[in-house]
């Protein structure tokens, strides 16, 4: 079952100099159970593309056109009282910083418990039990006795595992993890992966694991879409991502290999970086870095399946059937 599918969704930023599209025809799905990474240099479009889902758009961006379906319901046009429900109820949301979903001045257990009482509607004795229970499951030492602790008693990977309880705490469908361990130290950051795919495996939830590292991708993601420039440039399973890349700047970023947990930032085979919002080419958003660019490129290429059935879709004229010969026609 689908719990997620993105339809090619546009976003359009309102920006001094005019408006520009963070993102261009989005399409892809998250199938119950599985994880689909969304893999890429900071400014590719990641996080717009988290906050278009969950509704947190900041006032100057829109979805402009497109949707974003959750099971078989649209939800894009729903207004800010739906979507709080959406985000407490179906989608539970992991960020890199837990202090950014922990209000500092309540209690852990009591901030675990509001969501079951406001969307489940349990009494605040079933409230209390059900998140000391939450607690156990993402292995808090202690649980029960470290309800009415703070936030600010907790490390920051205990602070995680809070954040997760209550991402999961309604039993949604959906979870988005967007960068959820770059903040904690290796092995904490184990510790934590290995916790949300447990969790998703008892739970069957979708995943949306928001990235720029590939050996997270590889260890803990079914498919990946790689963005650049907010497009999505290839789409595949996580073994047909690495053993055959086809985009350039998918290959580019698998050519940083062996350092598989170098950050992104970090990348030195690609010369350039991403162009800034306001700069976004209208055609390839990879032109000025890509060693193959042609004439044809200055327009948006189309995405193209290779292999029938394989869900692996690259958007490049490299790929394109008489791609390159478009140029001149
Ligand atoms: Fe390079 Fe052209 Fe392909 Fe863009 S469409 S990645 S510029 S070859
Ligand atoms: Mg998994």
């Amino acid at each position: 079952m689908t719990v997620l599918t993105i339809e090619n969704l546009r976003t359009t930023l309102r920006l001094d100099s005019g408006d520009c599209d963070a993102l261009r025809e989005v399409s892809f799905s998250v199938d119950e159970g599985e994880t689909l990474a969304i893999v890429g240099e900071s400014g590719c479009g990641k996080s717009m593309l988290a906050m278009s889902i969950m509704g947190l758009l900041p006032s100057i961006a829109t979805i402009s056109e497109g949707h974003v379906v959750l099971g078989s319901r649209a939800i894009e046009a729903e207004p800010e009282a739906a979507m709080e429900k959406v985000r407490g109820a179906e989608i539970g949301m992991v960020f890199q910083e837990p202090m950014t979903a922990l209000n500092p001045v309540f209690t852990v257990g009591s901030q675990i418990a509001e969501p079951l009482r406001d969307h489940l509607g349990l009494s605040r004795a079933e409230a209390r039990k059900t998140a000391i229970d939450l607690m156990e499951r993402v292995r808090i030492p202690s649980a029960a006795s470290r309800y009415d602790s703070y936030p600010h008693e907790f490390s920051g990977g205990m602070r995680q595992r809070v954040v997760i309880a209550l991402a999961i705490a309604c039993r949604p469908k959906l979870l988005i993890a967007d960068e959820p361990t770059t903040a904690l130290d290796v092995t904490v950051q184990r510790q934590i992966l290995d916790l949300l795919d447990t969790l998703q495996d008892q739970e069957k939830m979708g995943m949306l694991l928001i990235t720029h590292n590939l050996a997270i991708v590889a260890g803990h993601a079914d498919r990946v879409v790689v963005m650049y420039g907010g497009d999505v440039v290839e789409q595949a399973t996580v073994r047909d991502l690495f053993r055959s890349p086809a985009h350039p700047y998918a290959r580019a970023l698998l050519a940083s290999l062996p350092r598989v947990d170098r950050d992104l930032s970090e990348l030195a085979s690609i010369p350039g970086r991403v162009p800034p919002l306001a700069k976004l080419p209208d055609g390839c958003r990879f032109i000025d870095r890509c060693p193959h660019a042609m004439d044809v490129c200055g327009k948006m290429p189309p995405a193209v399946e290779l292999g029938q059935g394989t869900r692996h879709t690259v958007r490049c004229w490299l790929h394109v059937e008489g791609g390159s010969d478009a140029a001149v026609g």
